[in-house]
Order: structure tokens, then C-alpha cells, then sequence
């Protein structure tokens, strides 16, 4: 492969995902639209993209993001969910980029870039208690009669997103959300417009509310094989509803650098954190937390090598780790070492991995370096060694 440290990506699993995750919905011509923001959760965004034909949408979060799309040559609807600058709407609308909206000041500057007859698809986004992006309910009907004022402005979308349903049993908050959107969206149709495209369903929403589910889901991190949280897991099992099978998509790999023999009573590492209290055998390996790898992995971690665990020992530094090969004799130099994924029979998760660090599974991901090489592989031809 001639990497020292790259990603693998399991080229059917982003689709099965999909096709799991699309399958939890029982409306009728339901579209999916996969959010791959963040260089689709640290995955990588041109890989995931070319692997995902059943997206009918996708979602990013920015304009940079969206032109990206465009520049692998993606034709399908593209939808910003982050901020456009002013000065940038034109980019935007030249690119066909769908646009998340909810400051008057952006129908404003799309009103005098839209006197050359272009067209502008807006997603307005209701607040309903996640305290973020959105306009509160009272001011929808008046936002409402501005865009509808602006020619050339198209209100194709009406959006919402749920604050608290991955973090809790407890759906009543999200429950509650639901019904503020519901109220907003029959005040919208009573007024006359009808937007033809209604999303709020992350992936928590896609697999435990159907209600939620309207005509778009709008899903990011089941698609890479991840449940949003343990809560979700549960809370999926005990609904007694089809339980999707979700594939994770990634493996972090790099190889062994180095391999030299401590005696008992040497420090390994920056701040001499770790001291051996054996002959141990040490493996150096060069990924550090400029790549992603969380410093708080120092002393906490472990990676695979030829199927066996190897704790990481001291600090984790800047591009290198150092792991403990000591009961892994038959370990060499330029080994594979596995940071995420499986080998043999043992396996790092995503999960494992942001507990060791005190974090969710979206960041461990999502933190990959982007300069990280992305190699797409066939189910079960994963590299070894
Ligand atoms: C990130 C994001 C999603 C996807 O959420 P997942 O939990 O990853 O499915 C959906 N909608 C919005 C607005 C988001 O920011």
C-alpha cells in the first residue's frame, strides 16, 4: 500500500447502511439525504459520496463544503445546513447549493442577487428547543410572507432538529419539539405555502420516530456504521422495532516504525508519564495527535498488532506513539498496527475508543486528520501485516 498511516473504508458498507437506516421508514417515496459534513465524519467526503448511489440528497455543513460536492462532479440536490456568509449567497445559488435559512438578512441580499432571474431553493429551519439555528415559531409567519415576497426565492424545504433524543430514554423533549414543529408547519400550510420537502429525522429520529420521519431523513453518523449512542442501541431494542444493522465503515491503520528492548525502570515518553516495570519490548509507531489521535490515548489506550492488544505507553505526541509489543514477540518492524478496527479476533471501536478519552463516537471520527490517505477496500480484503 506504501502508506505509513491511512483509513480504510469498506466499500459496500456505506450503501447497506443506508439501505438499513432508509428501510426504518414506512413512508412511501421517503427520500434520504446523507450528511456528510466534516469530510463526512472524518471518513473522507469524496470516497463516502462515491459510495453512497442510493443518496437521493446529500447535507454538508458549509459553502466550501457544498462547492466540493460540486467539484467531484455530484449532481444530486446538495443542502448547506451551516451559515453562508452575505458575500458569498452568490456562490451559493450559482453553485444549485440548497440553503439552510433563518436570518432576514439573508432573504434580503438573496432578493438583490436574484434580480438576474437566477433561482434560490431555501430550507427554512424552525426552532423548536435545541437552541441553535433557527427562527422562533412567532416569527415564522412573518419570515414566511418576506421570502414568498422575493422572486426567485423557492421555499422548497421546512426543517427542525431534535436536541435530546441520543442522550436519554426519555423521548418526552423530543416528543415535545415535534409537536412545536407540527404547530409551525400548519400554520405554514393554512398561510399557503407548502414546502415540498419536510425533514427532521437525524439518525436517532430515523430509527426510534417515525413521526419524525415526514418525506426526507436527513442521517449522518448511522451511515458510517455507528449508532448515536448507547441510549439509541437500547432504546431500539426494547421499542420491539426492526433493529438496522449498521456496518461500521472505517479502519485507522499505520505501521510499526520502530522496535527496541527497555530494561525495567525506563521512561517512555514526553513528562516520563510511563516507567517499565519489566524488560519490555517497545514499538513505535507514527501517528500522534496531529492526525487525530486523541492525546488523552497516552497511557489509556491500546492498539492491535498481529490480532493481540499492545497498550500505548506514555504520551501520545505530536506524529508518534510508542505501544508495549512485549507480548507480541512475533511482532516486527513495519507491521501493521490497528488504532481503530478489527484484527483477528479482537476489535477497536469507536466507542471503545471515547471512552479510553471521555468523548462520543462522532469526535473520535470526525477528528481524523483530513490529510490521512483514504483507501477503499472490498469486504473481508482487509490489509493485515
Ligand atoms: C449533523 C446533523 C444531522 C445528522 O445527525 P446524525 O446524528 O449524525 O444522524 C442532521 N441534521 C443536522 C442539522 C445536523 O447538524
Amino acid at each position: 500500500m506504501g502508506y505509513l498511516k491511512w483509513i480504510e473504508i469498506e466499500d459496500s458498507a456505506p450503501d447497506w447502511n443506508l439501505r438499513q437506516l432508509k428501510s426504518c421508514s414506512a413512508n412511501e417515496g421517503i427520500l434520504f439525504c446523507a450528511v456528510v459534513k466534516s469530510n463526512a465524519y472524518g471518513h473522507g467526503a469524496r470516497e463516502i459520496t462515491s459510495l453512497l448511489p442510493s443518496a437521493d440528497w446529500f447535507a454538508v455543513n458549509s459553502l466550501d463544503e457544498g462547492l466540493e460536492l460540486r467539484h467531484y462532479g455530484i449532481t444530486r440536490p446538495i443542502l448547506l445546513l451551516g451559515h453562508v456568509l452575505m458575500e458569498r449567497l452568490s456562490e451559493a445559488v450559482e453553485a444549485d447549493l440548497r440553503l439552510t435559512v433563518y436570518n432576514i438578512e439573508t432573504l434580503e441580499n438573496l432578493e438583490k442577487i436574484l434580480q438576474r432571474a437566477a433561482i434560490c431553493r431555501i430550507h427554512v429551519k424552525i426552532e423548536t428547543g435545541t437552541g441553535r439555528q433557527g427562527i422562533l415559531p412567532e416569527n415564522v409567519p412573518a419570515f414566511l410572507r418576506r421570502a414568498a415576497g422575493i422572486p426567485g426565492i423557492e421555499i422548497e424545504g421546512l426543517s427542525t432538529h431534535f436536541a435530546n433524543i441520543e442522550d436519554t430514554l426519555n423521548h418526552e423533549f423530543a416528543e415535545n419539539q415535534l409537536g412545536i414543529f407540527k404547530e409551525v408547519l400548519e400554520t405554514v400550510r393554512t398561510s399557503g405555502v407548502s414546502p415540498a420537502i419536510i425533514h427532521t429525522a437525524c439518525t436517532a429520529a430515523t430509527i426510534l420516530f417515525p413521526e419524525t420521519h415526514f418525506n426526507m431523513l436527513r442521517t449522518g453518523i448511522g451511515l458510517y456504521g455507528l449508532w448515536p449512542s448507547r441510549e439509541t442501541f437500547l432504546s431500539a431494542q426494547s421499542n420491539g422495532i426492526p433493529v438496522p444493522e449498521l456496518r461500521p465503515v472505517l479502519s485507522w491503520k499505520t505501521r510499526i516504525v520502530q522496535i527496541k528492548e527497555f530494561p525495567a525502570g525506563s521512561y517512555i515518553g514526553y513528562g516520563c508519564t510511563y516507567r517499565t516495570s519489566r524488560k519490555t519490548m517497545l514499538g513505535v509507531l507514527p501517528v500522534g495527535y496531529a492526525d487525530g489521535y486523541d492525546r488523552k490515548c497516552g497511557n489509556s489506550a491500546h492498539v492491535l498488532v498481529r490480532g493481540r492488544r499492545a497498550p500505548v505507553l506514555g504520551r501520545v505526541c505530536m506524529n508518534l506513539v510508542m505501544v508495549d509489543l512485549t507480548d507480541i514477540p512475533e511482532a516486527s518492524l513495519e507491521d501493521t498496527a490497528v488504532l481503530l478496527g478489527k484484527d483477528g479476533n479482537e476489535i477497536i471501536t469507536a466507542e471503545m475508543m471515547a471512552e479510553w478519552v471521555g468523548t462520543i463516537n462522532y469526535e473520535i471520527v470526525t477528528r481524523i486528520s483530513p490529510f490521512m490517505p483514504r483507501v477503499t477496500v472490498k469486504r473481508g480484503s482487509e490489509s493485515v501485516h
